[in-house]
C-alpha cells in the first residue's frame, strides 16, 4: 500500500475510533445518575457536574481586582496598586485555589467535561454583572488560546476552544477559531521562571493580517502568571485591537501551580 494511502487510512481509523469512544462515553454518562463531582449529591437535569451549593461555595464572594485578582472592599476595576498601571483585565468567576480548581484541571487532563457548562455559565454571570456595573465592555468576538496541531492531535480537543464555544453560544458572540495560530509546539510552562516562560513562548503564535475585529476576549481555561495570554495579547495590541482575558479560574499564586502548563 502506498505510504500516503496508509497514512490517510490510519488517520481515518483513528478519527472513527475516537468518534465511537466519544459517543459511547456520552451514552454511558447520560444513563448514569447525575451527581455532583464535589459532594456527590444528585443534581437535577439539565445541570451537570457541580451542584449549585458547591458552585456557590467555590465562586468569588467579594469584589475582585480585574488586574491582579486580589479581593477588594468595593466594586471597582482595579485595586490601588493596579490603578497605577491599569493592566489588561482578566475576568474569572473563581480562584483556582477555592475548590473548583481541581475540576477545571480535570477538563484538560482527564477530558472530564461535566463541569464545563456550569463553570461557563458562572463566568457569563460574572461578565454580565461587571457589564451592568459599567466595569466592562463586551467584546465583538471570542478567541480561544490555540493549541499546536500536534498537541491537539495528542489530546483530542482544545479545552480553551470548548470553553470559548460554550461562551459564544451563551453570549451570542462570534467564536473566531482561526486567524490566530500556534506555530511552535513549545514545551510545558510548568516549573519555568518568568523569563524562561517568556523565552519559551517567543514567536510561538502568529496572527493573520486580515483579522477584522477591534475588541476581543481571549479565552483560556486557567490564567496563572499570564505569560501565554500576554504573549498573544501583544500581537493584537500591536494592531490596536483591545484585548480582555476570560478564563474559568485565575491562579493568584503561580508557585502553587506546578501541575499546570498554562502561562
Ligand atoms: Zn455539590
Ligand atoms: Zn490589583
Amino acid at each position: 500500500m502506498p505510504r500516503d494511502i496508509k497514512r490517510i487510512w490510519s488517520q481515518e481509523t483513528y478519527r472513527l475510533l475516537r468518534l465511537v469512544y466519544r459517543l459511547s462515553t456520552r451514552w454511558l454518562a447520560s444513563s448514569l445518575p447525575n451527581r455532583c463531582l464535589l459532594c456527590h449529591q444528585s443534581i437535577q437535569a439539565p445541570d451537570t457536574g457541580i451542584c449549585l451549593v458547591c458552585l456557590q461555595t467555590g465562586l468569588y464572594h467579594t469584589p475582585i481586582c480585574l488586574g491582579c485578582g486580589k479581593s477588594m472592599q468595593l466594586e471597582m476595576n482595579y485595586c490601588g496598586e493596579c490603578q497605577k498601571h491599569s493592566p489588561r483585565k482578566v475576568i474569572a468567576p473563581c480562584s483556582y485555589h477555592q475548590g473548583l480548581g481541581t475540576w477545571i484541571g480535570a477538563i484538560k487532563y482527564q477530558g472530564q467535561l461535566a463541569a464545563l457548562p456550569v463553570l461557563c455559565r458562572a463566568l457569563v454571570a460574572r461578565i454580565n454583572h461587571l457589564e451592568q456595573q459599567g466595569l466592562l465592555t463586551l467584546p465583538q468576538a471570542i478567541v480561544p488560546v490555540p493549541l499546536h496541531p500536534k498537541r491537539l492531535q495528542q489530546r483530542g480537543f482544545n479545552q480553551a476552544w470548548l470553553i470559548a464555544h460554550e461562551l459564544s453560544q451563551l453570549l451570542t458572540l462570534p467564536l473566531i477559531g482561526e486567524g490566530l495560530t500556534r506555530q511552535q509546539n513549545t514545551r510545558p510552562q510548568a516549573g519555568l521562571s518568568g523569563a524562561q516562560r517568556r523565552r519559551n513562548l517567543q514567536d510561538a503564535f502568529i496572527l493573520d493580517d486580515d483579522f477584522a475585529y477591534q475588541r476581543i476576549a481571549l479565552v483560556d481555561d486557567v490564567v496563572t502568571t499570564g505569560t501565554t495570554v500576554s504573549e498573544i495579547a501583544r500581537l493584537f495590541e500591536a494592531r490596536y485591537i483591545h484585548v480582555q482575558v476570560w478564563c474559568l479560574a485565575r491562579a493568584e499564586a503561580p508557585g502553587l501551580l506546578d501541575d499546570l502548563d498554562n502561562g
